[in-house]
């Protein structure tokens, strides 16, 4: 049988020697023409693989450069090298792939981020993007894991949708109509979408909130995990146009128990990661000490990474109003000294990122829970507070990232979303199924969603969005 290997993972766990084995995986390098280091993924470590001298041809030996692919059946000995217990003395090398040294891109050196976002294609055979996504996997699971620990449904709600309502971002536009001009129009000239494919205009999705909450209304408890599309046209190091979402709507909850789920959610799947992926972390940790090293003193981080990331499991989130987090910018020398960019002068505007930060990194220094903000810079669908000023909202900021959460309460009342909707010019007959919920068996709900790559993000301590997931879309970038 030609697959009978064993994982790398596995093999350096072994505590036995003295037995055979076969791997299989790619060459990361080949010293003195006799220890190949062997790479298949399932660790950030590599195997130490012996091809003593002389016990191979030439031609054989040639072909093991950085980048091939081979298989290795040998006898796994114990290993005197630095760091590993066991190694494998190949006694048969088969190449299963050839790889030009002079033309593969990855030399055994380091490479710019930068760089290697040129080449994503390749980027997964890095030590760094090996760990980056071993840990978004773990973190992916640990989602689902903690949600159907909870009794959760997993909802797949729709990648195409009518409703623009919702209006968290632009929208990318599904049509089949052509686009030579020949489009149907209406009198006005505007397109007639009565030919196009679904008989309406349709975009990609920005959130499935809207649709979580109908499902909520029947199980309680739901959570989505998928793709949202956002035309963002934002070059920022936190947003992409193409992310993943995950959206819990959950019945008889209030704002406070809404917290409540995403602290613990937050916890668990940070923790889940620290079990699963030690090494990567700890590869990663060590990668942005190195890269701290690198700023002026000011800016650098008070914490290595797996400090803030046990910071985070231990300590409870900061939580407190708009209110008073506006009072505590205004009053904050930041503000007096004019260094914000926007300066905080009242009540009523919505937070830029250097103000978010602001809190977290240099007021608080933890992750920041922001609830009841100013209705007028939110959703139309968050629940209006007692004061009818401000709404049951609430955002979570984290240290690095800025808001990686946003959620509130929503507006069960009927006559109340009804008159929020109208005043913010939202047409009532275009969520009427929406409104259903609230006219049969309406009850107080809320959820949130968690941006899965600023989660992903803060969990490995990458600065750019874009090194967290595999084939990122951004503006004038869809690539691969
Ligand atoms: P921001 O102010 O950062 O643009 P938002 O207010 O537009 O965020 P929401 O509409 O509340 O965000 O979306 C929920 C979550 O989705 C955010 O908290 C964030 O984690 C994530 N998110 C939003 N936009 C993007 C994006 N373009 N790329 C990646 N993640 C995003
Ligand atoms: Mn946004």
């Amino acid at each position: 049988m030609f697959n009978k290997r064993i994982k790398i993972k596995a093999l350096l766990a072994e505590e036995n020697t003295g037995f055979e084995a076969t791997v299989m995986g790619w060459v990361r390098t080949f010293r003195n023409n006799q220890f190949i280091a062997l790479n298949d993924g399932s660790t950030n470590n590599n195997l130490q693989v012996v091809a003593s001298l002389g016990e191979f041809e030439d031609s054989t030996l040639k072909r093991l450069t950085t980048g091939a692919c081979i298989k290795v059946t040998g006898q796994v000995i114990a290993s005197l090298g630095k760091g590993q217990k066991v190694e494998l003395k190949a006694a048969t090398i088969e190449i299963l792939g050839d790889s030009d040294a002079e033309k593969f891109p990855l030399q055994p050196k380091k490479h710019s981020l930068e760089f290697l976002r040129e080449i994503a294609h390749m980027r997964f055979r890095t030590n760094t993007f090996g760990a980056i996504f071993r840990i978004r996997h773990s973190l992916a699971f640990a989602i689902h894991q903690f949600f159907n620990d909870k009794g959760f449904v997993y909802l797949h709600t729709p990648i195409i949708t009518a409703s623009d309502a919702e209006g968290a971002g632009e929208m990318f536009r599904v049509t089949t109509l052509p686009l030579d001009g020949s489009a149907p129009k209406n009198e006005d000239g505007s397109i007639n979408f009565k030919d196009d494919f679904f008989g309406r205009s349709t975009n990609l999705t920005v959130s499935g909130q809207l649709e979580g909450e109908l499902a909520a209304m029947a199980f309680s408890d739901v959570y989505t995990f998928g793709p949202t599309f956002r035309a963002e046209n934002s070059n920022t190091t936190r947003h992409l146009a193409e992310f993943w979402m995950i959206e819990p709507e959950v019945a008889f909850n209030d704002l406070e128990d809404n917290m409540n789920l995403a602290e613990a959610f937050i916890r668990y799947v940070i923790k889940y990661a620290m079990e699963q992926n030690k090494e990567d972390l700890e590869f990663l940790a060590q990668r942005l000490e190195e890269e701290e090293k690198q700023k002026p003193q000011q800016d650098r981080s008070e914490m290595g990474l797996l400090d803030k990331l046990n910071f985070v499991v231990n300590n409870d989130f900061e939580r407190l109003t708009y209110t008073e987090a506006i009072e505590i910018l205004r009053e904050s020398n930041h503000n007096k000294k004019k260094k914000f960019q926007y300066l905080i002068e009242g009540w009523g505007v919505d937070l830029q990122s250097e103000h978010e930060r602001y809190l977290v990194e240099k007021h608080f220094k933890k992750p920041v829970i922001l609830t009841n903000y100013p209705k007028d810079i939110k959703s139309f669908y968050m629940r209006l507070n007692e004061d009818g000023k401000t709404v049951a909202a609430m955002d979570i900021l984290a240290p690095g990232i800025g808001e990686i959460v946003g959620g509130s309460q929503r507006e069960e009342r009927l006559d109340k979303l009804t008159a929020r909707m109208a005043e913010m010019h939202i047409p009532a007959e275009e969520l009427n199924w929406y409104l259903d919920t609230r006219r049969f068996g309406s009850c107080p709900h809320a959820g949130f969603g968690l941006g899965f790559e600023r989660l992903v993000q803060f969990v490995t301590g990458m600065g750019n969005i874009r090194d967290v997931i595999p084939f990122p879309r951004y503006p004038k970038s869809a690539e691969f």
